[in-house]
């Protein structure tokens, strides 16, 4: 149903209104209820009050033919009619009477202030108090600074029967037994309290994008049955100064009032970053920063309220949010291994029909280097595909499709490659699976196929890890370029030029061969010195160079000689099985896409 809202009336409208009232009353209501009242008497009472020399003043109106005149005190006015009186002057002389102009007109002198200076000011006060409350009643309540922009806008999630526990966060075991702690804390505060153990008011869960961060945060939360309040740090910081203050303010002073709870700031390096000082800092992100501290050191320990905040870019944080009292705790949140893709496959894979015999481990494998997010978006492909194609359930051939949907975009449809581009393209996919394969340490590859693809990918190679990599030796990181380089190789060794293709294996090979000299000490001429230093571990890995001009040009005349090595292994490996470059480049180009097995085949045959 729709809510209809009468519009709301302009500042103007109210001023107006009270401006109208106020002219109205001063020109009518005041004069009239300023008047004192005055009584009316026949002649004779006159003659007899000016013959007892009784009147005070006394005031002739000839045009309105009437006489006003008061008593002694001057406290009660009279009025009469005049009468054909000769003697009137003598007689109003002879009482005694002052002769004035103004007797009767004049106002009461108090309520005449009264009414136009005390009245006024009293209606324009109520008037701002009112709109103020009015304003602040829109902006949310009491806490609620000028125009209401200080009100803290927390989603506070209060623990319902459907709230996510640790058991849908899959995978990620280190991170959940570390904030099983916490749970723990916040069913029983007073154990940790006996033993005079404080838990740390901070947690920072740091790790890339997409990996489960505010699942488990919300975990934590539906497993400890609190409240959680959540905000993301982007929303504190305002146009105005001092707003964000203000919201860090309110945020806290809720989370008291509903301790024990979890308060989770969501991308806290939006306001969470180094002060660096410089002129131009931005002022209101500081001064937000500035309060959170404060508030982080204002509460005690123990009163139950939990901070939980996440970022990928723990480098970028101030270190006064991170020293102990504070942010003390960084639980890392990685991306999944191969057992957690598993797991998180199978997690959403129960909210859609999946057909039985789907390959979890096979899928997982495929996936390699996806995150929890885009896991979750593979099985929602998977899905959607499947609704697509009319079928109850998803299958194995969805899963996989959809891999390649979210690595490499959506097949394109009209994309109509000419002949010998498509030659060309299956050659260069060729090239960099044959040299993969011959290397021993290469992955096996998956799959080859040379259908474009949304992302700009005219085809591509998909290798898979066999198992979980955490190191790479120097002779993998060296056969990884050479695979990389294996696509240009072919096209040089087949067709005797070079096309566009290869832009991005380029791109990937020189960022390996880089970061071998000046990360990985793997030059021998740099031994372990470091030339480079990761600036973005969670978001790209990009990298500072950290030397001098002259060891820089030193690191680039190395980087070229690795490539350019490699590059000539592969056209070697390559040359020594052109019969089988000619061949497997030829089925390729029949059937479009070809699986592993089928590749092995015939490399072994
Ligand atoms: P982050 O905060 O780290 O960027 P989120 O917690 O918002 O990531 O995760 C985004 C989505 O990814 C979640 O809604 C969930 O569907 C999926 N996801 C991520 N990690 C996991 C996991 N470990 N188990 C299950 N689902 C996950």
């Amino acid at each position: 149903m729709n809510e209809v809202k009468t519009p709301k009336r302009p500042l103007i409208f109210y001023y107006s209104i009270a401006l109208l009232f106020l002219l109205l009353l001063n020109f009518l209501a005041i004069p009239y209820m300023a008047k004192r009242q005055v009584q009316e008497v026949d002649y004779g009472t006159f003659m007899e009050m000016a013959a007892n020399k009784e009147i005070g003043q006394a005031e002739v109106q000839e045009t309105e033919n009437q006489i006003l005149f008061t008593d002694k005190d001057n406290t009660t006015v009279y009025k009469t009619g005049m009468m054909p009186d000769p003697d009137l002057n003598q007689r109003l002389f002879d009482s005694g009477a002052k002769f004035s102009g103004e007797i009767i007109e004049q106002t009461d002198p108090l309520l005449s202030v009264l009414l136009s200076w005390i009245l006024p000011v009293v209606i324009f006060v109520a008037l701002g108090q009112y709109m103020t409350k009015k304003l602040m009643k829109n902006a949310g309540g009491p806490n609620a600074m000028m125009f209401g922009k200080g009100k803290s806008s927390a989603r506070i999630y209060v623990q319902s029967s459907e709230g996510i526990k640790f058991s849908d966060v899959a995978g990620e075991d280190e991170a959940k037994e570390n904030l099983s702690e916490i749970v723990s804390y916040l069913h029983d505060p007073s154990k940790y309290r006996e033993i005079g153990a404080s838990m740390p008011k901070g947690i920072l869960l740091v790790g890339p994008p997409g990996t489960g961060k505010t699942m488990l945060a919300k975990a934590v939360a539906g497993e400890a049955k609190v409240p959680f309040f959540s905000m993301s740090g982007s929303e504190f910081v305002e146009m105005f100064v001092g707003m964000g203050a203000s919201k860090v303010r309110d945020l806290f002073s809720q989370a008291k009032e509903k301790a024990p709870c979890i308060v989770f700031i969501d991308e806290i390096d939006a306001i969470g970053k180094k002060r660096d000082g410089q002129y131009g800092g931005n002022d209101e992100r500081e001064q937000t920063l500035n309060q959170l501290l404060t508030e982080m050191d204002g509460f005690e320990e123990n009163t139950g309220v939990i901070i939980l905040a996440a970022t990928n870019r723990p480098e970028s944080l101030d270190p006064a949010l991170t020293r102990p009292g504070r942010f003390d705790r960084r639980v890392p949140v990685e991306l999944p291994d191969l057992q957690g893709r598993e797991a998180i496959l199978r997690v959403h894979a129960k909210k859609i029909k999946v057909a039985d015999d789907v390959d979890w481990n096979k899928i997982a494998r495929m996936a390699s280097g996806a995150s929890g997010a885009e896991l979750a978006n593979i099985v929602n492909e998977a899905a959607l595909r499947a609704v697509r194609d009319n079928r109850p359930f998803a299958s194995q051939a969805d899963l996989e499709e959809s891999i390649e949907v979210v690595i490499a975009g959506y097949q394109k449809k009209n994309a109509i490659l000419t002949d010998a581009e498509k030659k060309i393209v299956a050659y260069h996919e060729i090239g960099h699976a044959l040299v993969a394969a011959l290397q021993s340490h290469s992955a096996p590859v998956q799959k080859i196929t040379i259908v474009p693809r949304t992302s700009g990918a005219l085809g591509y190679t998909m290798q898979v890890d066999e198992g979980n990599h955490y190191l790479m030796s120097q002779q993998e990181l060296e056969n990884k370029i050479a695979t990389l380089t294996g696509g240009r190789s072919a096209e040089e060794l087949v067709f005797h030029s070079a096309s566009t293709g290869a832009s991005n294996d380029i791109e990937q090979a020189t960022k390996l061969a880089r970061a071998m000299i000046t990360r990985y000490g793997m030059s021998r001429d740099f031994d372990m010195v470091a030339m480079e230093t990761v600036t973005n571990q969670y978001l790209g890995g990009d990298a500072s160079m950290s030397c001098s001009s002259e060891t820089q040009a030193e690191i680039d005349r190395q980087v070229v000689a690795l490539v350019k090595q490699q590059h000539a292994k592969a056209i070697k490996i390559l040359e020594e099985n052109r019969a089988k470059l000619d061949q497997l480049a030829q089925y390729l180009y029949e059937r479009e896409t070809i699986t592993g097995e089928e590749f092995m085949k015939i490399l072994e045959s």
